[in-house]
């Protein structure tokens, strides 16, 4: 785990960013001691995300975060192109209703907000969380950016963007199935981009 961290450390000119190591201390105030850096070109980006979100998805054109809301594959490609660094959060949960899962989504995400909001507060202007699960920040979601009633809070989660989150957490040696009932232990992921 500390060789690839400090391997991951690299920057793309070489040089070392002992900075990232701040960025620790405020995962770790957050409860979120299990998580691994990546390089961001780790995050693989595929075609067949964006065609499970349009063909067999309730939440398809009901969610403002959510396809069609979202840029199109090449555009998240690029997106995360443009990063360096990334760090994958891994978050379990079991629930015994479906709902129960919404209102932890909720709550998850806002102290992932919380974490990045304190990334950027400490000059990496670039950071994006992505969330765990769709937006789930409003009880009831407008369907849409445009009317988006919490806009500055809002973030997509990774299927949203096209991320195959079953080859990129599996590549870093994390656990993810397919669960067939609400009462299995659930492996979550959220990512952070940060450079
Ligand atoms: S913040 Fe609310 S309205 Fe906006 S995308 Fe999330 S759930 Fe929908």
């Amino acid at each position: 785990m500390l060789i690839i961290y400090l391997k991951n450390l690299l920057s793309k000119e070489g040089k070392i960013i002992s900075d990232y190591s701040k960025l620790e201390e405020i995962f770790e105030r957050y409860n979120f001691k299990d998580y691994r850096w990546i390089n961001a070109s780790q995050i693989m980006v595929a075609n067949w995300v964006r065609f499970k979100c349009t063909f067999g998805c309730s939440s398809y054109g009901k969610k403002g975060s959510c396809p069609p809301q979202v840029p199109s594959v090449e555009d998240c490609r690029t997106f995360f192109s443009e990063y360096d660094q990334a760090v994958v959060f891994h978050i379990t949960k079991k629930v015994q209703k479906p709902k129960d899962r919404v209102a932890w989504s909720r709550e998850v995400s806002k102290e992932l907000l919380s974490v990045e909001r304190e990334v950027f507060l400490s000059g990496f202007y670039k950071a994006f969380m992505l969330f765990m699960d769709e937006c789930r920040l409003c009880k009831s979601c407008t369907g849409s950016r445009e009317a988006c009633v919490n806009k500055e809070d809002s973030r997509p989660g990774p299927e949203s963007l096209a991320v195959d989150v079953f080859s990129t957490v599996r590549s870093i040696g994390y656990p993810i199935e397919v669960l067939s009932s609400y009462d299995q232990e659930m492996n979550r992921y959220a990512f952070l981009l940060v450079e």
